[in-house]
């Protein structure tokens, strides 16, 4: 091994014993040569001990660890890396299933791949990196993963222009990295179809975290009035279809959401006049609507991407959902959710306890709901366990 050494305070070492694969700048003390953005470095702690190796970049979190081993990052390091996330897809029935072809093959720390996220779409794998050290691994990785996935994928789309730091300069240009194929497909979950628009799609191009949780709200959704908030390629609503809901209706800011919501419940239930779909802003739309609904998905964007707003983002939050709790019919059932990071699920609880409060309803607590096993949440990294949902039955 001959990275360049990074040393830490004393003391620094700690968090790092107990296998957190992050370090702040704060943390570092000096370096035996200043490193490039994105290179390999070896991390050694105040007492001279061997800690790690991973990527570095300038920011708060100046360390990504790779490895905390003494390990050469190579072609055989991303191998065994690719092959460890693919084997746990295999062994959860991800892989070959027979009623879907989506899941997420690398969801970063949660697969020892922190910075790193990788979508499939059949046959088609969309690449998203989050730190300039896997962008600049790109290409190995690219390679690892047809060696790994062999016939099974015709195409490797890199999708990072909204994740890396732009201020990093990295001339980075989305693209494919291997194949081509078109720039949208027809994927499958639980049998239902949707496109994917990887090229201009937000994210990889679907929200595949919220797969299982879309399951779960068909098994509610006999014969319901739905409404579907922040519906983006209108996921949970052909799962109400399908559940046998009386109407739904799906509502996003975005014209291009919505143009893709009304492909989507084409794909799968054509002409079927129990869907509409509207183009408004959700708070407009709530303060304007009736009472009618008796099933409601909240899933808003993440309120808050940084700690420093987080009190704001829980503030819209409980906004969003006190309107949803005023005009639930009695009886009704609501699935909110926040994927924001910075918000914790105690603080997510009291928030949504709280909003129910305000609107003088009463509630009880249905199911918690997570990510699903293809998110897998690393116990030395607490902070992966990002989506957070209830779903609620409104007195
Ligand atoms: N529920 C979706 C994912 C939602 S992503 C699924 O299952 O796939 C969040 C969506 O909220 C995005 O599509 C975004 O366009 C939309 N959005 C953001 N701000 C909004 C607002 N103020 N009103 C309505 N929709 C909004």
């Amino acid at each position: 091994m001959n990275y360049k050494k990074i040393y830490l305070k004393p003391k620094k070492e700690e968090s790092i014993l107990r296998f957190h694969p992050w370090i702040f700048s704060g943390a570092i003390a000096s370096c035996s040569a200043e490193p490039e953005e994105g290179e390999i470095v070896e991390i050694i702690g105040a007492n001279q001990q061997f800690l790690g190796v991973g990527h570095y970049q300038i920011g708060s979190i100046a360390i990504r660890i790779l490895s905390f081993e003494p390990t050469i990052i190579d072609s055989a390091f991303w191998d065994q890396r690719i092959e460890a996330a693919y084997a746990l897809r295999k062994a959860i029935g991800l892989v070959g299933a027979s009623d879907g072809n989506t899941y997420r093959l690398i969801h970063g720390e949660g697969d020892n791949l922190p910075g790193l996220v990788v979508d499939i779409y059949d046959q088609t794998a969309v690449m998203q990196a989050h730190s300039i050290g896997m962008h600049l691994s790109r290409k190995e990785i690219a390679e690892s993963m047809i060696r790994i996935l062999g016939g099974t994928l015709k195409a490797i789309y890199y999708k990072s222009d909204s994740t890396l730091p732009f201020k990093a300069d990295l001339g980075n240009e989305d693209g494919y990295l291997y194949g081509e194929n078109g720039g949208e497909g027809i994927a499958t979950e639980h049998g239902l179809k949707f496109y994917v628009d990887w090229r201009k799609g937000q994210k990889t191009g679907f929200f595949v975290d919220q797969r299982e949780n879309r399951a779960l709200l068909q098994a509610y959704a006999k014969g319901r009035s739905v409404l579907n908030m922040f519906c983006y390629t209108g996921g949970f609503s052909f799962y109400a279809m399908r559940g046998g809901a009386k109407v739904v209706h799906s509502v996003d800011s975005s014209a291009k959401a919505i143009a893709l919501t009304n492909q989507n419940v084409a794909l799968n239930f054509p002409d079927d006049p129990r869907h509409q779909a509207f183009a408004e802003d959700a708070f407009k739309y709530l303060e304007k609507m009736g009472s009618n609904y008796d099933l409601i998905i909240l899933d808003p964007p993440a309120f808050a991407k940084h700690r420093n707003v987080l009190r704001n983002a829980l503030q819209g939050y409980r906004k969003l959902n006190a309107i949803a709790f005023e005009k639930i019919k009695p009886g009704g059932i609501l699935f909110t959710f926040s994927c924001s990071q910075v918000v914790s699920k105690e603080n997510f609880r009291l928030t949504i306890f709280s909003a129910a409060a305000q609107a003088g309803r009463k509630v009880r607590v249905l199911h918690q709901l997570t990510q699903p096993a293809d998110h897998p949440v690393n116990i030395y990294h607490p902070e992966g366990e990002y989506l957070k949902g209830l779903v609620l039955y409104v007195e």
